[in-house]
C-alpha cells in the first residue's frame, strides 16, 4: 500500500475529469481536428479551466463521508448526495443521479431510491467508486459490498454496479502493488462475474494484444455513457500506456463521447498506479481543491492501514 498512490487516484481523477470536461459529448473526430492531445486545462461556457465536473463532485461526497464515519454508510452517501444537489452546483449532472436524488430528497429510502431497468446501466456509478478501492484495497469482499451499496443510491442496476465494482478492484490492486498487465482486465472480468462489462473487458484485452489502432479499439470498445463502454475503455487507455498518466488520460479523452468520465475513470486508475509525485506537477497544482483532494486520500489511507491492522 503506497500513499502516493492514493493520492494519485484521486487527484489523478480530478484532473482527467477537469482535462476532459471541455469536449464533453463532442465527436473523436472533432477533438482531433482541434488538437492532437490535450495535455492542459481549458475552459467550457460553464466551467473555468481546472475544474472538475458532477463526477469528482460525487467522488468528494462518497470520500468525505467515509472519512467522517470510518466506513461506507450509505444513508449518510446519500445525504450528502442530497446535501450537493441543495448547493445548485450540478456542474452536468446525469438524469439517472438526478432523478435518484429527487427520490431521495422525497424521503426515499437509499436502499429504493435509485434507477433501475435498462437506463440505469450509466456510468454515475463508476465514475465516483475510486475512494471505495482505496478504502477497502485489502479485502475484497467489503470492497463488493461497499460498490454494491454505493451504487443503488442512484443506479440500482447490475451492469452499473459491475462496472463500478471492476473500477474500485482495480484500484485496489494498483494500491496494493500488484499489476499483472497481461491479466488485469481478465481478473477484472472474473471478480464481476458474468456481465457485459466483463465481456466488454474481454474485448479490450483482445484489442490490447491485437495492437489494433487506438482509435478503432475505443470506436469498438464505445465511449458514451453506459458504463460497459466506460469501463473498457478507461482500463484499455490505462493499459495501452500504463507508467504515463497524461497520454492514458489524453488518448480517453481524444476518444470523444463522455470524455469528462472517461477520462476521469482512466485518470483515477492510472494516477492509483504511477503515484501523484509522477502527475505533472502544475495540472496537480492547478486543479480544483487540489489540497482538499490530496488531505481526503492521506486520511483515507490512514484509515485503510489500520483497517489492515485490526
Ligand atoms: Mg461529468
Amino acid at each position: 500500500m503506497n500513499e502516493d498512490g492514493f493520492a494519485g487516484c484521486l487527484v489523478g481523477q480530478a484532473l482527467g475529469d477537469a482535462l476532459g470536461m471541455p469536449f464533453e459529448f463532442m465527436s473523436s473526430g472533432s477533438i482531433s481536428a482541434r488538437h492532437a492531445r490535450v495535455v492542459e486545462f481549458l475552459p467550457s461556457p460553464d466551467l473555468a479551466a481546472g475544474q472538475y465536473t458532477d463526477d469528482t463532485k460525487m467522488m468528494l461526497c462518497i470520500s468525505e463521508s467515509m472519512v467522517e464515519r470510518g466506513h461506507i454508510d450509505p444513508q449518510d452517501v446519500a445525504d450528502r448526495f442530497v446535501a450537493w444537489f441543495d448547493t445548485g452546483d450540478l456542474r452536468g449532472i446525469g438524469n439517472t443521479c438526478l432523478e435518484s436524488i429527487l427520490r431521495l430528497k422525497s424521503r426515499v429510502s437509499w436502499r429504493d431510491s435509485g434507477s433501475s431497468g435498462k437506463w440505469a446501466a450509466g456510468n454515475g456509478t463508476a465514475m465516483r467508486i475510486a475512494p471505495v478501492g482505496l478504502l477497502d484495497c485489502q479485502d475484497l469482499e467489503r470492497l463488493r459490498k461497499d460498490c454494491w451499496s454505493t451504487s443503488i443510491i442512484t443506479h440500482n442496476n447490475p451492469e452499473a454496479v459491475a462496472g463500478a465494482t471492476a473500477v474500485a478492484y482495480v484500484i485496489a490492486r494498483l494500491v496494493t502493488g500488484d499489476l499483472d498487465e497481461e491479466t488485469l482486465l481478465a481478473d477484472s472480468a472474473d471478480f464481476v462475474g458474468e456481465s457485459e462489462v466483463a465481456r466488454n473487458l474481454f474485448k479490450a484485452q483482445g484489442l490490447l494484444s491485437s495492437n489494433t489502432p487506438t482509435a478503432e479499439a475505443l470506436a469498438t470498445l464505445g465511449t458514451s455513457g453506459y458504463v460497459v463502454e466506460t469501463v473498457a475503455s478507461a482500463l484499455y487507455c490505462f493499459l495501452r500506456t500504463p507508467a504515463d498518466f497524461v497520454t492514458t488520460v489524453s488518448t480517453a479523452i481524444m476518444g470523444g463521447g463522455d470524455t469528462d468520465t472517461t477520462a476521469a475513470v482512466a485518470g483515477a486508475i492510472s494516477g492509483a498506479y504511477n503515484g501523484v509525485g509522477n502527475l505533472p506537477a502544475h495540472l496537480v497544482e492547478q486543479v480544483e481543491d487540489s489540497e482538499r483532494l490530496q488531505r481526503l486520500s492521506r486520511a483515507i489511507f490512514y484509515m485503510a492501514r489500520s483497517k489492515k491492522e485490526v
